[in-house]
């Protein structure tokens, strides 16, 4: 019989309206494990798997995968751990597998990329499911677009661990989230009863909702005049997470802005995921923006 899929690891055990959102780290290469101590934060809350492997041949071995994983979840010493699948396509290239190529922002990149190159999706998920075996393991899946999407990597998913459970290799399936980075995805997230959890993509979702391409700084102004409809949707976005009783967190840049802190906090996002250099600015910014704070802190 297929494996059984594992509770929600992250971070439906924190309590937001009260203690403000958790704090997660989040990690671009396994250098970036040197940079907190894991006993700091409440876990991992996105690895960019994209960066963790230098070629093709690489992302291409599930052995090379599950090693990388293992080694994350014996880091976080039994912390929750979210790993994205790769997000490859646009800007992030891989040799050998993709390209870097700007046009390629709106076309095949993250899930799409992978639904094309199901037999890479398939090498990753395999891996992934034997880690999630190993300890608190989650997946999110970039660029979601449509219900769709998620639905075809889902079952994916499932075809593969039945297979894994009839090699009779370990694994469980591990709880499948959205990032929140397409504004299509962020309007109707109603619509995704199936995704265990979400994470907003803040530095995709300005750039699709501004039209105004992130790492182009003549049309960076842009992005912060346009700030007011971000709020706008993170206000949405989490509204439409605690209606589905999913819990929501934000690994964009804007997460790791400690002026944001007061802000986000008051919007109810459960955790805040922020690379490691930031992790201690965030959490003083969060601890000032706290109801009973003193006054004229955060
Ligand atoms: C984002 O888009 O905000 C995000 C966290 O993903 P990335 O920066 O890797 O595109
Ligand atoms: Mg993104």
């Amino acid at each position: 019989s297929a494996p059984a899929r594992a509770p929600v690891a992250f971070p439906a055990s924190l309590a937001p309206a009260v203690g403000g959102p958790g704090l997660f780290a989040t990690i671009d290469t396994l250098a970036d494990l040197d940079g907190f101590d894991p006993a700091h934060v409440d876990g991992v809350g996105l690895v960019r798997t994209e960066f963790l492997f230098t070629h093709a041949a690489e992302a291409l071995s599930e052995e090379r995968h599950l090693a990388v994983y293992r080694r994350l979840l014996a880091a976080l010493g039994g912390k929750p751990v979210t790993l994205r699948l790769l997000d490859l396509g646009g800007d992030k290239a891989l040799p050998g597998l993709a390209e870097g190529d700007p046009a390629a922002v709106l076309g095949l990149r993250g899930v799409r990329f992978l639904l094309a190159h199901p037999d890479l999706a398939r090498i990753q998920a395999r891996a992934l499911m034997r880690a999630a075996a190993l300890g608190p393991l989650s997946v999110l899946l970039p660029m979601v677009t449509v219900p769709a999407e998620l639905e075809a990597m889902a079952l994916l998913f499932e075809e593969e661990a039945a297979r894994l459970a009839r090699q009779g290799v370990e694994a469980r399936l591990p709880p499948l989230g959205i990032m929140v980075e397409v504004p299509a995805a962020a309007l109707t997230l109603d619509l995704f009863p199936q995704a265990a959890f979400f994470s907003v993509g803040t530095n995709d979702l300005m750039q699709y909702l501004a039209a105004a391409a992130r790492d182009n700084p003549a049309v960076a102004p842009l992005c912060a005049g346009a700030e007011t409809a971000m709020f706008r949707l993170l206000d949405h976005i989490c509204a439409s997470a605690r209606a589905l009783g999913r819990p929501v967190s934000l690994c964009g840049d804007l997460a790791a802005r400690p002026e944001a802190a007061g802000r986000l906090r008051a919007l109810g996002f459960d955790g805040l995921s922020v690379p490691p250099g930031q992790i201690e600015a965030v959490r003083a910014a969060l601890a000032g923006a706290a109801p009973n704070s003193p006054p004229g802190r955060g």
